[in-house]
């Protein structure tokens, strides 16, 4: 399974993609997951990077590629992969699709968990007592939501036009949620 997850921080696109990644034996890839793993090992090509993290802004595309490129390759070997977190741009898909091509790594599905910004606003909240700073603080969470809807809405009809999408009710419980994904990408795949 190749599968891409969209959706505003906070609609649950970490716990499918854990939960996915079992159920399809696939491997889950989250750019914000590797983007802190990467900040704490501080190593120079981090410098500057966390001050994008924190702010809630988007780290610049040559990072985030060159972060995702191994997962992506090892993950094709076992099962293939359910990526959480990118691509987040226009730039970002085209650049992804271009790069996919070559390598048998066309996504086969692309679903959007759709829930509304006041439910996540409360879910950020409560998750920043797991220590991300990114959700501890209002302004933040409102600039990464305000990104979503300018930056990476626009992917909803770039997939759509390439008849990859489909779109979860990503309110419920993590396995409802999952219930409804997998019926969705049985429904079309
Ligand atoms: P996430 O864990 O997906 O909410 O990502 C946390 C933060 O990591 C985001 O607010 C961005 O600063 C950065 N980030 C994650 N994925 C990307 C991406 N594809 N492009 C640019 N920045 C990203």
């Amino acid at each position: 399974m190749k599968l891409i997850l969209l959706g505003v921080p906070g609609s649950g696109k970490g716990t499918q993609g854990r939960l996915l990644a079992e159920h399809f034996r696939a491997t889950h890839i989250s750019s914000g997951e590797l983007l802190r793993a990467h900040l704490t090992d501080l190593t120079g090509s981090g410098t500057g990077v966390g001050e994008y993290v924190r702010a809630g802004e988007l780290v610049p595309d040559e990072v985030v590629l060159s972060l995702l490129h191994e997962p992506v390759m090892a993950a094709l070997e076992r099962g293939g992969y359910i990526l959480d977190g990118f691509p987040r741009t226009l730039a970002q898909a085209e650049l992804a699709t271009e790069h996919a091509l070559g390598l048998g790594a066309t996504p086969d599905a692309v679903a959007y968990l759709e829930i509304p910004d006041a439910t996540v606003r409360r879910r950020l909240l409560g998750r920043s007592a797991e220590g991300r700073l990114d959700d501890s603080d209002a302004a933040v969470i409102e600039r990464r939501l305000q990104i979503f809807h300018e930056a990476t809405q626009p992917l909803l009809g770039y997939y759509s036009d390439r008849g990859l999408l489909v779109t979860v009710d990503a309110s419920g419980t993590p396995e409802e949620v999952e219930a409804r994904t997998l019926a969705a990408l049985k429904a079309r795949l």
